[in-house]
């Protein structure tokens, strides 16, 4: 027996031939925050060997109090919390394969990246990505696992194509937090609740259990945890998983310009402001900045900006769509 997994083998319901199957799989994980860095952690010590991980921000210090894969040093070195993920699974597991991208979740990106994953874990804080996720999944026939957590409060599901309805079918029924953004802070026992259901929903889907899929939900603080079927709430006319699906939020056109829920910031994407065109403009108006292999972050206009190379801005202390669309044409005319 390989012992570095006996206990999980020793698991009556993976043995032998369930480990096999997860140490041949392929998980895409899209978010590397709270609940990311707790799936992704446990996936890889579970014994999947290949991970795509999707995260558009970077390492800072309020995420270290429930982000688990992240340390001071991430923070001193300005990694993207992807890099920083990678470089922490690596040293549990040295041969474990992990693409990373520093990137915006759109249509595109999951084309490229995650249709031949066994499983897609959601690991989002917002409503538009999991809805993108839903249409995916369901188009390419591919489980996803949602889960989200919101003060000491979690919920978890997993959607499979041909067996379960899809998301947007149970959403009415799905306890508040999954339409509401992080603002009212989050504790760690609520995000390691979420993680652990989808991790456990993966490793059924991964050694080939098969399962029906349950809502859970419930307040780690009030002790009270719940559960609820949903196989029969399947509607005809859904427009990802009914009669005639045409999965309409993957023909939506990506958003240049989208608003941060609860972060203060405003994300602005446009190719032409990449790494050259940002060094130019720091260079020219001789701009306060730091900046490594990845991004260039500095001060302007009184805001903290963060530029990725591939020309996708991270403008910080402001609020709404508008005010970044006038910042960024007030720095670049
Ligand atoms: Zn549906």
């Amino acid at each position: 027996m390989n012992e570095r997994y006996s206990r999980q083998i020793l698991f009556n319901k993976i043995g032998e031939k369930g480990q096999e199957k997860i140490e041949a799989s392929s998980v895409t994980i899209i978010g590397m925050g709270a609940l990311g860095t707790h799936v992704a952690e446990q996936l890889a010590r579970s014994g999947v060997k290949r991970l795509n991980l999707i995260d558009r921000d970077y390492v800072e210090s309020s995420n270290l109090q429930r982000q688990t894969l992240f340390v001071e040093k991430d923070i001193k070195e300005m990694l993207p919390k992807v890099v920083a993920a990678e470089r922490h699974l690596k040293l549990i597991r040295e041969d474990i394969q992990i693409k990373t991208y520093i990137a915006q979740c759109d249509a595109k990106l999951l084309n490229e990246v995650a249709g031949y994953s066994d499983v897609i874990v959601d690991a989002t804080d917002n409503f538009n990505t999991r809805q993108l996720i839903n249409d995916f999944a369901y188009k390419r026939q591919i489980p996803w696992i949602y889960g989200a957590c919101l003060e000491s409060t979690y919920v978890q599901a997993s959607f499979i194509p041909g067996v379960t309805p899809c998301f947007n079918c149970v959403l009415p029924q799905l306890p508040v937090i999954s339409r509401t953004c992080d603002t009212v802070g989050v504790i760690n026992p609520a995000v390691t609740m979420a993680a652990s259901l989808q991790v456990a929903d993966a490793l059924k889907i991964l050694s080939g259990n098969t399962f029906t899929p349950k809502v859970t939900y419930g307040d780690v603080w009030e002790g009270e945890h719940q559960t609820f079927g949903f196989k029969k709430m399947q509607r005809d006319d859904c427009e990802t998983c009914g009669a005639s699906p045409s999965y309409p939020k993957l023909a939506e056109s990506d958003q240049h310009v989208t608003e941060l829920c609860g972060r203060h910031t405003v994300q602005y994407i446009n190719e032409k402001l990449n790494r050259a065109a940002i060094e130019k403009f720091v260079a020219q108006n001789r701009l306060l900045h730091r900046s490594n292999a990845y991004m260039i972050q500095f001060l302007y206009d009184d805001h903290r900006v963060v530029a990725f190379n591939s020309g996708r801005l991270l403008i910080h202390g402001i609020d709404t769509a508008s005010e970044g669309k006038q910042f960024v044409e007030k720095m670049f005319g």
